[in-house]
């Protein structure tokens, strides 16, 4: 076995259908007294039960987190009104936008974040955060924005519809991926991601047939926090370059697009990275071929399969090659224009990416 270096912070998790009941217990363990509950206009209900359990520990709600990738704009407005409030602790209760403004918050202020996630990103896992201003979206590492204590309760994903839903499971699945390949890699975190590949694998096609399917909502979410400890432990590569460029360039759902791009970035590492592709295979089922393995799997829980049915205009592939392969970073296989202008082609089109396409 290789010599690795595994570096991963302590957090405490709580998990469970029913678990937000212990969320004042928790609260009180951090030793805080003013929480600020942070959410959207469209999950303010979890914000107002949430504001109702801590009782007196609430400060307030802030229920204006109304984009992604945390715009500067949206930032202040935020900073602003949650400084007045004069609170020592952010909760964020939602997807991956909410717990964003919240880790943008903290690191300035570095109060600690308890997180309730409600979608599949695995954010609330990582110490990464990102900020948007013109267009432009930068991202770091941090390790005071990363969630002191999360709260995994399913019952507070019954309500995420199949349409987000799926490409959100596809979003961890996609951190699980690239942490299989990732230069970094080490046994801890390529056993995570397995077992977050199988999670996701097994339960979204249930999730998405049955939204109220308590016990596959939770496996899900179980598969999108070893996804996003995966995405926190070690180096991401061109699938999520692929993505960052599509979502910051071309305004790309985020999600979305990581399930159309997904097969696609996985076929070009294929032959470079075969224990990668071995492992990604077994967690599928045994699968043949693992981009093919995917892309069934995306098909099946009917998440999108091609950047065009998503927004991407035809004419902005040869640019968002070129934009994803500029700043070269790790990959298996080297980046070469050429060919990931072939990918995205392919992802445009929605094509299979069989063995004999590439
Ligand atoms: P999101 O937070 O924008 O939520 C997507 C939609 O789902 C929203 O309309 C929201 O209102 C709705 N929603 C959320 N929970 C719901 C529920 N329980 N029931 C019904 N509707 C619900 O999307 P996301 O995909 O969770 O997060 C995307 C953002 O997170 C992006 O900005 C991305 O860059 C970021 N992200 C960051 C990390 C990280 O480690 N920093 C990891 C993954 C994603």
């Amino acid at each position: 076995m290789h010599a690795f270096v595994f570096d991963q912070p302590a957090q405490r998790v709580i998990f469970g259908p029913g678990t937000l009941a212990s969320l004042r217990d928790e609260i009180t363990r951090l030793g805080v007294r003013r929480v600020v509950v942070i959410t959207t206009p469209h999950e303010i209900r979890f914000a107002e039960d949430a504001a109702e359990r801590l009782g007196d520990l609430s400060a307030g709600i802030y229920p204006e987190v109304a984009a992604q990738h945390v715009p500067v704009e949206l930032l202040a407005r935020a900073k602003a009104r949650v400084d007045a409030i004069g609170a020592d602790c952010y909760l964020a209760i939602g997807g991956g936008s909410t717990i964003g403004v919240a880790k943008a918050m903290a690191l300035e202020t570095g109060l600690p974040i308890v997180a309730v996630p409600t979608t599949y990103a695995g954010s609330e896992m990582t110490p990464i955060y990102g900020i948007t201003e013109g267009g432009v979206k930068r991202t770091g590492r941090d390790r005071k924005v990363l969630p002191r204590t999360v709260i995994y309760d399913a019952n507070l994903t019954l309500s995420l519809p199949p349409q987000i839903s799926g490409p959100s499971g596809v979003n961890a699945m996609a951190h699980c991926v690239e942490a299989l390949y990732a230069q970094d890699a080490n046994p801890i975190t390529s056993l995570v991601a397995e077992e977050g590949i199988r999670a996701l694998a097994r339960s979204l096609p249930t999730v998405v047939a049955e939204p109220g399917n308590l016990d596959a909502r939770s496996d899900a979410q179980y598969g999108a926090w070893l996804g996003g400890a995966a995405l926190g432990a070690v180096g991401m590569s061109l699938h999520h370059k692929l993505c960052h460029t599509l979502g910051g360039s071309f305004n790309l759902p985020h999600a979305e697009t990581h399930a159309v791009i997904l097969p696609h970035a996985t076929a070009y590492n294929r032959q470079a990275a075969p224990e990668a592709m071995r492992r990604i295979a077994a967690a599928l089922g045994g699968v043949d071929d693992a981009a093919e393995g995917l892309f069934d799997v995306i098909q099946r829980i009917g998440a999108p399969t091609a950047l065009k049915d998503i927004g991407m205009p035809a004419d902005g592939l040869d640019r968002a090659a070129e934009l994803a392969t500029q700043n070269p970073y790790y990959s298996p296989r080297p980046l070469e224009v050429q060919a990931v202008r072939g990918l995205l082609e392919r992802a445009f089109q929605g094509t299979r990416p069989t063995l004999d396409g590439l």
